[in-house]
This record gives structure tokens, sequence and C-alpha cells, in this order.
């Protein structure tokens, strides 16, 4: 073996080994800052940080940059999955730094409207399906309306993905109620807004017979796109303070049971059945 060669297997296992230590991410293409301003053709209205690349992480990879924007409506937040104790403002620090490297990873335009997310309302339990907007919401569910009534304006032409909801996050089902309201009476036609299904709830569920069970009644038509599976779970490692390493596995084997070869992402359209 060549001295070169030699080197060239010793970089590989610590590379190896520090990707095994989630230091490093791995990527096949070079990060890009997108300025805020190119209009996107693609607008993402994400719950949380993290919810874009979860769902359409694939997608944006398999474009070139720019082409996306995400939009994070509950940008405040105290979540991390560490049994360690820290100030809210820690964690909203280290969630925005997370959520700027998977900008630059996935390539998309970010922007945040710093809503409270729901256990900083008072919902300590979100995920309960039994839970529905109340008085505690009223002023997010104004803001969220507002805010999608601007970017219908300000983007007359770009498609909108929405979560469907799977999971019954509460907030996950509030921006998706207030979407379907909103952008229709906004102009936004049917052909232009997606449903996409909500990771890790999709991957993780006992029953898989959405979106009946979470939009009843509902007349939509499946869309299944392939992507590279192996590449998003990598870049689903930039949240480390949000993702288990089963999680991530968990997306990555859902978006390889859709097909696509290497994977696939799903999402729905308006239309009929
Ligand atoms: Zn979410």
């Amino acid at each position: 073996m060549s001295e070169a060669a030699a080197v060239a297997r010793a970089d590989r296992r610590t590379v190896v080994r520090l990707s095994q230590r989630d230091l490093v991410v791995l990527w096949p293409r070079a990060e890009a800052v997108i300025d805020p301003r190119t209009p996107p053709r693609r607008i993402f209205l994400s719950p949380h940080f993290d919810d874009a690349p979860l769902c359409a992480g694939g997608r944006m990879l398999a474009g070139p940059p720019g082409v996306w924007r995400t939009v994070v409506f509950f940008s405040r937040s105290a979540f991390w999955r560490f049994r360690v104790e820290r100030d809210e403002a820690f964690i909203a620090l280290l969630r925005l730094a997370e959520e700027r490297h998977a900008a630059r990873l996935f390539g998309y335009a970010l922007e945040t409207a710093g809503l409270a997310e729901a256990p900083l309302r008072g919902r300590p339990d979100p995920l309960n399906p039994a839970e529905k907007p109340d008085s505690r919401d009223r002023e997010v569910i104004e803001a969220v309306r507002r805010l999608l009534a601007s970017l219908a304006a300000r983007f007359p032409d770009a498609r909108f993905a929405v979560p469907m909801g799977i999971g019954h996050h509460i907030d996950h089902r509030i921006l998706r109620d207030a979407a379907l309201a909103v952008l229709p009476s906004c102009g936004v036609g049917r052909d232009r807004i997606e449903l996409c299904e909500d990771l890790p709830y999709a991957a993780t569920a006992r029953r898989r017979v959405w979106p009946p069970t979470v939009l009843p009644g509902a007349r939509l038509k499946p869309r299944v796109e392939a992507v590279r599976a192996d590449w998003k779970a990598e870049g689903l490692r930039a949240y480390f303070s949000q993702l288990h390493a089963e999680q991530i596995a968990a997306v990555e084997q859902y978006a390889r049971s859709l097909g696509g070869g290497f994977g696939a992402e799903r999402f729905w359209l308006a239309g009929s059945a």
C-alpha cells in the first residue's frame, strides 16, 4: 500500500469515527447560504424547527439550492431531548443554530415567526388528539393567519407545502387548518397547495391509513417523489438536540418503504381521490 493510500484510509477511519460520535455531518454538495430576498418557487410552512427537512428534505436535495423557503411558525421553543435543565433562551439559540445549519445543508432560505410552541402556551401534552384549539391558542392562530395571508401576497407564484397533521401535534393541526382556510381565500389555487406527511410521526405510527384518519372527508391524491433517503438521514443529524439515531433511522426506513430506488417522499394534492 502506498503512503498516500494508507493516509487516505486512516483519514476515512477518522471521519467515520467522528460521524459515529455525531461530531461531523458528511455531505454530498457544498453548503449554500440562500439570500432571503430570493423569491422561492416552493414554501414549506413549518410548525417547528426540523419539520421541513424531516418532511421534504429529500426533495430539497433533489433540486438546486434556493428553490425552497422554510417559514418556521412556532420558533419559540424550550424543548430538547436531554435530561439536563436549560433555560428557554439557551435552547432557543441552539435550535436556531441547528436550523441555520440545516438550511445551508438542504439549501433553503429561512424565515422565523417567533410564535410560542404549544408547551409554552400552557399545553403540556401537545400530541394528545383530544386537545382542541381554545383561548390559549387564540393569539397565535391570529398571527399564523396574518402571516399566511402576507406570504400568499408576497409570493404569488409559489407552491405551498403544508403539514398534514399526522401525529396530531396541536401546532401542526393549527397551521394546517389555518393554511387550508387562509391560502385559498388569498387566491392560492388548490394546485399550489400540497399536504406533506409529518415525520417522524408517519414513520412510527401503528396504523398507516392517512389522509382519512387526519383529514376525514378530504379527497386527496398521493404523489410519490424519488429521493436519496441516505443523504436526507445524514442531514437530519444537524438536529442533534432534537432527533435521536433511532428516529432518524425510522425516517430513512420509511422513505425506503415508499419506493423510488434510494427512497421517496410522499405528499398529497387536493383533487378527486
Ligand atoms: Zn413539529
